[in-house]
């Protein structure tokens, strides 16, 4: 079989010379489940991102900065971080035209959120402010690879058969969060604080997202997460060979 051809969407590398930029742990743990990974620049034309969109086998949303509240409808709230309005517009877009389309479709953290928003759904803008009661969630001082909270999966979800179990522990390195879950989505998991941990799509042939970043324990501390990439090139791979036929 083919490897599909996955979209990775890329963020701005300001300096001296813009880039546009992906993380290579994204790459990495598509490929070796048997992806051709691209990455899709920002700034482009619509009809650029669509022409590129056409020939995508699955489209996976890294993670980054906030997504601008307007987007949802929302005014910015003062814990608010960064904001790129070019990767937003690109993002959202790809987005939507994968669940209109049934591309399958992935989203990491931020890539979750705005998977959340592009299909109609709305984000806690910072959880600390917003949720003061629940556990630390950005927690960064131990490294990108430090679990630091419990997760439970829903069974019978797609991420549930995709990583094998019903709890999963796993690093938390998010300061936002979905808030209300769009029509023809359910929540997938939770951490024991009642925050929105994993939504998918149970109608579409796979659109997940997930709030922690598996990219970085799959391959040490929490396998089961190799189970999740596996299930979205599977995905690919099956769209593009039904394509092909
Ligand atoms: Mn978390």
């Amino acid at each position: 079989m083919h490897r599909p051809l996955i979209g990775l969407t890329c963020h701005a590398w300001p300096g001296e010379i813009l880039r546009s930029a992906v993380g290579q742990r994204y790459v990495d743990a598509i490929a070796v489940c048997g992806a051709a990974p691209i990455s899709i620049p920002i700034g482009l034309e619509r009809s650029a991102q669509r022409r590129i969109f056409e020939v995508l086998d699955g489209l996976f949303l890294p993670g980054g900065d906030d997504v601008g509240p307007e987007r949802y409808g929302h005014t910015p709230h003062a814990m608010l971080g960064n904001v790129d309005p070019l990767r937003d517009e690109l993002e959202i877009t790809m987005a939507q035209w994968a669940l209109q389309e049934d591309l399958p479709l992935l989203g990491i953290c931020r890539g979750a959120q705005v998977v959340a928003v592009a299909a109609g759904g709305t984000l806690y803008q910072d959880i600390d402010d917003q949720l003061p009661a629940g556990l630390p969630h950005d927690v960064r001082e131990h490294g990108r690879e430090h679990l630091s909270h419990s997760v439970a999966v829903e069974p019978g979800s797609r991420l549930c058969a995709a990583i094998g179990c019903t709890t999963s522990t796993v690093n938390s390195l998010h300061h936002q969060a979905v808030r209300d879950v769009p029509a023809g989505f359910v929540v997938s998991a939770r951490s024991e604080d009642g925050i929105i941990e994993a939504i998918e799509a149970p109608s579409k042939r796979f659109a997940v997202g997930v709030q922690c970043h598996p990219e970085w324990i799959w391959a040490s501390s929490a396998p089961e997460y190799h189970g999740l990439f596996a299930a979205f090139v599977d995905a690919a791979a099956f769209r593009a060979a039904t394509r092909a036929a």
